[in-house]
């Protein structure tokens, strides 16, 4: 231990070591003692107590001593599910470093002791915390059985936890309108991925990772889709935007700070974000930059840093923080099994497509349809690599994409359904709040699609609609509950569109008023 460390009594004063203290036999007192004999004053390190106030020390590995107090404080809050040992960390003499309750046999047995459960027994130790969850979980709390949806498991993943394609479509279904095509493909490659990953290897042949790039128009549902995903199959998911990423070094975030996010989204736990899903969102906005002068740091190299996460590499994360600065524990996080799904609008390659397109269509009998393909609403769907290479992204980067596939941009019919139609759709929500006041909220089919139209004229698909609805619906939910006589509200076209009121309809018994 340190010889510089001080020693503080209780009433701050400073204890100097080898001082005569408080629990030293009284026979000794004068006497010179041999210096090898000297022992410092024990005090607990999380209170600085020393022992004739605090009781007896426990010592545990590491001449480190704790007070019975301390020592149920720290049980106290593993037992709520938060154990925070920053306490114990913040009161370690300078140069202890990181303190190893593996060292500790008192937490032997209090973490379930389950090997089913234990991944390793280093992990267990680093993430006593988390792994305690997990005992929780095999005692069957709600959380992590997940019994509420029916879809979620325990948190160590096997292939029972998977369902087939068939079942994570029907699922994606109850929430996402349309993009049926996009559907299927997610699900049967996601569901190949943790074929891949939780079946035992076989020498001869070798699963590729179905990492997947969606090309989307703004508000058709990307991100909606990947967070539907990761809810259903309960595995932790990290959401980035590419723009905010740079080459290390440079101004940004690091490309590797996405597996910290993915980390924390994990609970700092290494295997479950070995499992997990990042989307990366916006991922055209790294594409080549054309005619570049100067070094590409925010476009072409975060492609190339890219390249390694998609693959799978080592790679070293600080735990609970984004920046390998913080003066943060790191973590190794291997990301062989991380599902990458990148997701971008891709403005202009319609262009690119239509262009080649028009090429081919220009040769021979079909030169007479050069415009055959401007108005066609599945363009994206005809993507192909060499498109997306002429858009800017590496063939190295689109080699780790082996499944890309397009979406729809939402039509006004479909966008009435993305209000009424999902399990949590907005309209259902509003519902339930007038439903609460005892009051029926309904919507004129008309009304509906003047929802959609607006919304569609703002250009950024089903996420103006929230916006939409809330701007007049505020003035509903702040007059109704004023008068107790309303019964029912109907929204109608005329009031979306100015020219009227919501229809009124009024309880037919008069409501019994409660005094008092
Ligand atoms: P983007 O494609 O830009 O990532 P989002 O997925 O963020 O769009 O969509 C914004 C919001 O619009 C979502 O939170 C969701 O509520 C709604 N939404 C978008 N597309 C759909 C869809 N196909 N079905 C149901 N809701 C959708």
């Amino acid at each position: 231990m340190s010889d510089d460390i001080k020693y503080i009594d209780d009433d701050n004063k400073e204890i100097v070591q080898g001082e005569q203290t408080e629990e030293q036999d009284p026979k000794e007192n004068g006497e010179q003692e041999p210096e090898n004999r000297r022992r410092p004053p024990r005090i607990c390190y999380m209170c600085r107590r020393s022992e004739s106030k605090a009781g007896r020390l426990i010592e545990i590995p590491g001449g480190i001593c704790v007070c019975s107090d301390c020592m149920q404080k720290s049980f106290d809050s593993m037992q709520n599910g938060a154990f925070d040992y920053s306490e114990i960390m913040r009161n370690l003499p300078p140069g202890m470093g990181m303190f190893d309750f593996s060292r500790l046999n008192l937490f032997d047995g209090m973490f379930g002791g389950n090997e089913k459960d234990s991944h390793s027994s280093s992990r267990k130790n680093k993430h006593a915390g988390q792994t305690l969850k997990h005992a929780e979980g095999d005692a069957g709390s709600a959380a992590d059985s997940g019994e509420e949806d029916g879809y979620h498991t325990h948190r160590v993943m096997t292939m029972q936890d998977v369902l087939p394609p068939h079942k994570i479509k029907e699922a994606l279904d109850e929430y996402v309108i349309g993009q049926d095509q996009a559907k299927k493909i997610m699900s049967v490659g996601v569901y190949n991925h943790y074929k891949r990953i939780l079946s035992e290897p076989k020498d001869d042949v070798e699963i590729v990772k179905s990492n997947m790039l969606m090309i989307g128009p703004t508000g058709s549902g990307k991100t909606y889709l990947v967070q539907t995903l990761a809810r259903l199959l309960n595995v932790p998911l990290a959401m980035t935007d590419a723009t905010s990423l740079t080459e290390a070094g440079y101004i940004g975030d690091d490309i590797e700070s996405v597996v910290s996010k993915l980390l924390m989204a994990a609970d700092n736990d290494v295997e479950r974000a070995e499992h997990g899903i990042i989307f990366i969102d916006e991922i055209d906005k790294i594409a080549k930059k054309k005619n570049a002068s100067q070094r590409d740091v925010s476009g072409e190299a975060v492609q190339q840093g890219l390249l390694k996460l998609l693959e799978g590499s080592d790679v070293e994360v600080p735990v609970g923080a984004t920046n390998k600065n913080a003066m943060v524990p790191l973590e190794t996080v291997n990301t062989s099994n991380i599902l990458f799904i990148c997701g971008g609008a891709f403005p202009d390659l319609e262009d690119i497509i239509k262009q080649r397109l028009n090429k081919t269509a220009s040769i021979g009998f079909q030169a007479d349809l050069r415009d055959k393909y401007d108005k066609d609403p599945n363009l994206l769907q005809k993507v192909t690599l060499e498109d997306l290479r002429k858009f800017g992204m590496i063939p190295e980067f689109l080699g780790r994409m082996p499944i890309v596939f397009a979406l729809h941009s939402l039509t006004e019919d479909m966008l009435v359904d993305v209000l009424r139609e999902p399990r949590n759709a907005i309209l259902k929500q509003y519902e339930r709040l007038l439903e609460l006041d005892e009051v029926k909220l309904s919507f004129d089919d008309d009304a509906l699609h003047a929802i959609a139209r607006k919304a569609m004229e703002r250009d950024t698909g089903a996420r103006a609609l929230r916006a939409v609805i809330e701007e007049f619906m505020l003035d509903i939910m702040y007059e109704i509950p004023k008068d107790k006589n309303i019964g029912e509200v109907v929204i109608t076209k005329k009031y979306i569109e100015h020219t009227g009121g919501p229809r009124i309809i009024l309880r037919s018994a008069p409501v019994p008023r409660i005094e008092g």
